[in-house]
């Protein structure tokens, strides 16, 4: 756990008690903090009682001499508008802070690198700290998801953080110690809780607008507003900005040859991740060896069973059809397993791929939805349930004998009318599969 210094009897408050909020408090009692503690869900506040730290209504309490709100990231700060207690604080001139800031506090020599973007922030935390942890560097991975920041193991300077930065963390960061951010892209995305794209475009801007060290951004170029923001780095004094696209992977390895990483999209998170290591004058054989070996992320175009030529393909984390279009781009005579809770505009935008689809598997609410939107261009089976779709398309697949199919679970919904969450869906889908290959294999 994270110990910060100098901090002993300063008083803190914590807003928000989640995995990070925990973490925080767990941090500040370690650290011999005044702190005290609130969430607005009474489960939580009672979970926390029971540690013994001072749950006390922030709405109430006295603030004088509070150093700092620590916010969770979850709790709206700015947009669509503060949360009552972040306005009292901010009335009282009081920061207010993330357990980032905390982080870097406590930790001043160790190397940061911090990874966001709409979309691949995961994929490209996990496989630069892959490729680290291989090359034998000391290195601790999470942030956003995974380990909270403040239960990672103290660092000094011979280790690295490897941290997947949110907008929301992003949007509460005052100043950062990143040696290496990376930036792989924009598109719109959550825009209620960042007042509209500027307000989002500007959060995620703070990965090098608030740098307060030498900094190397890596930059992705896909979008106008990615561009703009290069131009923008470009005039920052303590930045060095070097563009994803002009990575020079292509030169080194073919895309084709890394077989946990498919599609164009995930090409540009291993070329931040090239860039983001070559940064850190990690050498090109390490950077090399640890694309080759990077086993994936669960639920992401995961490979999860193969068997005759068929390969069943987990992507179960693609909860709309813009993640979905990613793994349909990457294969043919696929055979697709949809539904689930439809996102706004269900599957539009999806019509380019039809000719790679042999067959779609519905399952779910967005069943009426999305037999209509196959009506006349796919053909398609109500099935109802995940079980049903899994088992079917398996036998279709079978049966048709094409080389090289793929039964794909690329849902383009939310999984809550049928799972707990879309790890549940993915694990579901990944035992049937796995189970089913099992038996076929038999002689
Ligand atoms: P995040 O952590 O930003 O949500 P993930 O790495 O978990 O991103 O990837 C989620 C989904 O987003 C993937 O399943 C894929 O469909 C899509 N995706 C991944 N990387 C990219 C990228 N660089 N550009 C666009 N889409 C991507």
């Amino acid at each position: 756990m994270i110990i910060v210094p100098g901090i002993v009897g300063k008083k803190y408050a914590i807003l928000g008690l989640g995995k990070s909020g925990i973490a925080t408090a767990a941090c500040l009692a370690a650290s011999q903090a005044d702190f005290v503690v609130w969430d607005d869900g009474a489960d939580q506040r009672d979970n926390v009682a029971k540690s013994g730290y001072r749950v006390v209504d922030l709405a109430q309490y006295d603030l004088t001499g509070t150093e700092a709100l620590i916010l969770s990231p979850g709790i709206p700060h700015t947009y669509p508008a503060p949360h009552p207690v972040v306005a009292r604080f901010k009335a009282a001139h009081i920061p207010i802070i993330g357990d980032m800031d905390l982080l870097f506090q406590a930790c001043p020599n160790a190397t940061y690198i911090g990874i966001t973007g709409t979309n691949g922030k995961s994929t490209t935390t996990a496989l630069i700290g892959h490729i680290l942890k291989n090359a034998g560097y000391d290195v601790e991975i999470g942030g956003n998801l995974g380990t909270p920041v403040l239960s990672f193991t103290p660092l000094g300077k011979n280790g690295i953080y490897v941290l997947e930065l949110s907008s929301y963390q992003l949007d509460l960061m005052r100043g950062n110690s990143l040696d290496v951010g990376v930036l792989l892209n924009i598109t719109s995305d959550h825009l209620a809780r960042h007042g509209g794209m500027d307000g989002y475009i500007a959060a995620k801007a703070k990965i090098f607008t608030t740098a307060q060290k030498q900094q190397t951004l890596v930059i992705g170029q896909g979008e106008t507003e990615t561009r703009a923001l290069a131009e923008q780095a470009r005039k920052q004094q303590n930045l060095t900005v070097a563009t994803i696209e002009s990575s020079g992977l292509d030169k080194l390895i073919d895309p084709a040859s890394l077989p946990a990483l498919p599609g164009l999209h995930n090409w540009q998170n291993a070329s931040a991740a090239y860039m983001a290591c070559h940064a850190l004058r990690v050498s090109t054989e390490d950077i090399m060896a640890g694309l080759n070996s990077f086993p994936g992320l669960t639920h992401r175009q995961q490979l999860v069973a193969t068997v005759d030529g068929i390969r069943f393909i987990n992507d179960s984390k693609a909860t709309n059809a813009d993640a979905a279009s990613k793994a349909l781009g990457c294969y043919n005579d696929i055979y697709w397993i949809i539904g689930g809770q439809a996102k706004e505009g269900g599957l539009n935008g999806l019509e380019p791929f039809i000719p790679r689809i042999r067959h779609a598997y519905i399952i779910g609410e967005a069943s009426e939805l999305f037999a209509k939107w196959c009506e006349g261009r796919i053909a398609h089976t109500l099935c109802g349930t995940l079980n049903v779709a899994t088992h079917k398309s398996a036998a279709d697949a079978h049966k048709d004998n094409i080389k090289d199919a793929v039964v794909l679970l690329s849902p383009a919904c939310a999984s809550w009318d049928q799972f707990r969450s879309f790890e549940h869906r993915g694990d579901s889908f990944t035992t049937m599969a796995q189970l089913i290959a099992k038996n076929w294999a038999k002689p």
